[in-house]
């Protein structure tokens, strides 16, 4: 069990690095387990995989929240189109920045259980640099193998994709695995109580917006995941 702290991402003592990939990547001891087996399984089969990024804090989630608030950094639909940041109102930005970029204190990234996975060949040359869009994971794309075995196997090591297809909340998010044992915990210990505690006591822009409709959001973009019991789990896959 987290403790609110680590849970919104404020305390990293339930996160560790390990050998197998770069020492700021950080998640927990058995999520790097898990991973470890998935690893070697997929490079049995010819698949390399690497991780671009593990646990995030708090306060990195919230200079990324706060760029974006005050249109510092680009907003963009759920399909992927810029949006006018000067015609926006306050409730349209927050759901703009929500539909890619998680509330401080609520990211799945701060529970040390989440991960963003691509295949480093493609890019080990230096010639392209990862970006992190759902074209990269279709067919075509330099991470589509990758992908491909993902669907099939990643269930196999404890791992779900919760952001797989697109459900009116989250963008979808092919890279985004989640290891379902310690994040369904994670998941049931955020209560609205806890969100609301820890926002009320940061400088998030957009607070006394965010405070007001905080049920909503946690339910439309942080609750709204795909994949949140086994029977889902084979169902509407974006692509394969
Ligand atoms: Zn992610």
């Amino acid at each position: 069990m987290l403790t609110a702290q680590q849970l919104t991402g404020q305390a990293d003592s339930h996160v560790v690095s390990n050998d197998i990939c770069r020492p700021t990547v950080r998640l927990q001891g058995p999520v790097f387990t898990a991973y470890s087996a998935m690893h070697s399984a997929a490079a049995e089969a010819g698949v390399a995989l690497d991780i671009a990024s593990g646990f995030r804090d708090f306060e990195r989630q919230r200079a990324i929240w706060n760029r974006k608030f005050h249109g510092k950094a680009p907003l963009y639909s759920s399909n992927g189109a810029e949006l006018d940041y000067s015609s926006l109102a306050v409730g349209e930005i927050v759901a703009a920045i929500m539909t890619w970029s998680a509330l401080p204190g609520g990211s799945r990234h701060h529970w040390g259980t989440d991960l963003d996975v691509y295949d480093p060949r493609p890019f080990a040359a230096g010639k392209r640099s990862l970006q992190l869009v759902p074209e990269e994971y279709d067919e075509g794309g330099p991470c589509h193998e990758l992908a491909l075995w993902l669907q099939r196997h990643a269930h196999d090591f404890g791992f779900f994709f919760p952001y797989r297809q697109f459900r009116g909340g989250v963008a979808a998010e092919p890279w985004h695995l989640s290891y379902r044992s310690l994040a369904t915990q994670a998941q049931q210990q955020l209560t609205l109580e806890v969100l609301e505690n820890t926002l009320a006591a940061a400088d998030v822009a957009g607070k006394d917006y965010i405070l007001d409709c905080l049920a909503d959001l946690k339910e439309h973009y942080i609750d709204n995941i795909c994949g949140a019991t086994d029977e889902q789990e084979n169902s509407g896959w974006l692509f394969g």
